[in-house]
């Protein structure tokens, strides 16, 4: 079942919080926890101590950045340690290429590693040493079975599974077959280390799991040196011992293997962390699963995993979202401890919540139309507000001019009721300069509008003028003669549906209409000086961000990061 969150409460307290809110400590039921945990002295005066485990085999999505936002923001408030570690441990997906975007997004997303990336793969000594201590035990052994073999003999929810005939090979056997996998005598899939627990067992991970596995492949770190590969279950806890992490937090499908990751060290009788599970984020009209993302990527429904419309980092990134806001969105989320749909405008709101405060405005006329001033002649500097919220911001100057581009939507022949913008005879004013009137249109043989003859009333100018008159609509517009040229890139949801990844046909949801492409925008000329990344408010047109990839030196690119307004709380 899915639940939505309420964008509205959620803004209501979140402005209610202090100011920087990503500085505050959450109060959530892990932080209850640790908070428990501290005050049993249950880690003896050890410092808290998360981390965040990627596989290297994709491009890190908003959901891992919650996860990573959540345990360096623990780490961070417990003034402990947050470790980045390659979970490395499976060489046929895993590539250099993901090790490298990733370590970029963290660092992006300003959670501190403390410049140590760890890898899994470093443990493989002492991961098989302690195996090596397990078969001694007698608590693992070789196997035979293939997997469909294993597969199907793990039993039902109602019968117990069967054990294997190998079960009950001698320790003196199972040390020599597990040294000699190592060394590669087997073929791939001819032999697995199993666990010895127990067969019958309520929950499926108990029932003898798969420890290790032969997998002839080039590893991106270790090259050859290793032909056996630890599985998830069995290194995963490892790995956190070894680290000395306190609070190992996974995601709720997780949940079922804890008994597993207890067994594991309970047996080894190693330092032992704590499991303990969250839900993962989902996001309204957005496909989480690396395996999808993959998929839209190879077969170019996307523009790359950095797209602006992919839920990625890179993607966000690209876009103009700042750490800050994801980081704001993290927290206004929260963590649960029940599945649930988190509404997209939860993170639209946090990335106009932050840029509103930060961004240099200008005026660019997306699809312009243009007018003539008819009893203007030459030219003149008016002043223009760069970011009513920061008064430091200061003023810049624009150039105003005989002709004029203003926004085709800006003006209506035959307007309905309501319209407070241009129209025939109608007056409105030009946003930091003076109130126009309408006195002609111009149309094309195909009856198109393709200018205006208009007359300016020189009393009306902004902050001097002495006329008292007011009209309703302001308008936005940028000198003929003095606007540089842009493409400008404008983005809806990637799909027409709520939860896109429940659907089966799920390609068919891609939203034909997730990408407009304007390609002559006019813009005011300091724009000229913007370069990639960089931020603004087009005034009354939305957040924009110079185009990483599209931008060169005789083309501007603006990506539209975010809409002024949730326009699709209005549909
Ligand atoms: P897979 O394991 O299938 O490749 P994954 O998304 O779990 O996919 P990992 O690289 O294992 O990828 O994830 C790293 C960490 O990010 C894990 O600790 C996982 O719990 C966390 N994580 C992954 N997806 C989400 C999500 N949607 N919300 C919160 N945390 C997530
Ligand atoms: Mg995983």
């Amino acid at each position: 079942m899915t639940q939505h969150s309420q964008p509205d409460r959620a803004m209501e307290e979140k402005k209610n919080t202090a100011e920087n809110s990503v500085e505050k400590k959450s109060k959530n039921f892990i932080y209850e926890i640790i908070d428990e945990d501290l005050k049993n002295n249950k880690w003896g005066g050890k410092e808290i101590c998360t981390r965040f485990p990627p596989e290297p085999n994709g491009y890190l999505h908003i959901g891992h950045a919650k996860s990573i936002c959540l345990n360096y923001g623990i780490a961070r408030d417990y003034k402990g340690k947050f470790n980045l570690r390659f979970d490395d441990t499976n060489p046929e997906k895993e590539e250099q290429e993901y090790v490298d975007s990733i370590i970029e997004d963290v660092r992006w997303l300003g959670a501190d590693f403390r410049n140590k990336i760890l890898y899994a793969s470093d443990y493989f000594e002492q991961m098989y040493r302690w195996a090596v201590e397990l078969i001694k035990k007698g608590k693992a052994y070789v196997c035979d079975l293939s997997a469909d073999e294993i597969r199907a003999t793990r039993g039902t929810l109602t019968e117990p599974g069967k054990e294997s005939p190998y079960r009950n090979r001698s320790v003196e056997e199972n040390l020599d077959l597990f040294e000699r996998m190592r060394k590669g005598e087997f073929a791939n899939g001819t032999k697995t280390l199993r666990a010895k627990i127990d067969m019958a067992s309520p929950n499926f991970n108990l029932r003898d799991p798969i420890m290790y596995r032969i997998v002839q492949a080039e590893h991106h770190r270790q090259g050859n040196k290793w032909c056996i590969f630890p599985t998830y279950d069995w290194a995963h806890g490892n790995e956190d011992s070894i680290e000395g992490i306190t609070h190992s937090i996974c995601t709720l499908e997780f949940e079922n293997h804890r008994p597993l990751y207890d067994w594991f060290l309970d047996e080894l009788g190693v330092y032992h962390p704590q499991q303990i599970e969250f839900a993962r984020l989902n996001l309204s009209y957005t496909v989480m699963s690396k395996r999808k993302l993959l998929q839209l990527v190879k077969e170019n429904y996307v523009d790359g995993w950095d797209d602006p419309r992919m839920p990625t980092v890179c993607g966000y990134r690209r876009r103009g979202y700042t750490p800050e806001a994801i980081r704001n969105f993290a927290e206004i989320i929260g963590v649960a401890k029940r599945d649930a749909l988190s509404d997209i405008s939860l993170i639209e709101f946090a990335i106009r919540d932050d840029l509103n405060k930060r961004t240099q405005r200008a005026m660019a006329v997306l699809k312009p139309l243009k007018i003539v001033i008819t009893n203007y002649e030459g030219e003149e500097e008016l002043e223009a507000v760069n970011n009513p919220e920061d008064a430091t911001a200061g003023t810049r100057k624009v150039q105003f001019t005989k002709e004029l581009y203003i926004e085709q939507s800006d003006f209506m022949e035959n307007p309905p009721k309501g319209y407070h913008r241009l129209v025939p005879g109608g007056e409105v004013r030009l946003r930091y300069a003076y109130i126009i009137k309408c006195e002609e249109v111009i149309k094309n043989d195909k009856d198109e509008v393709v200018e205006l003859h208009c007359t300016y009333d020189p009393d009306t100018r902004s902050g001097t003028g002495t006329s008292t008159k007011k009209v309703k609509g302001t308008i936005h517009w940028v000198s003929a003669k003095h606007a540089i040229d842009a493409e400008v890139r404008l983005y809806d949801r990637l799909f027409t549906v709520e939860n896109p990844g429940a659907e089966e046909n799920w390609l068919e949801k891609i939203n034909p209409n997730s990408l407009e492409i304007i390609e002559n925008a006019k813009v005011e000329p300091f724009l000229k000086n913007a370069k990639p990344l960089d931020k603004y408010q087009f005034e009354r047109n939305g957040y924009f961000c110079v185009d990483t990839k599209y931008t060169t030196n005789e083309k501007l690119v603006f990506n539209r990061t975010v809409t002024l307004k949730d326009s699709w709380a209005q549909k």
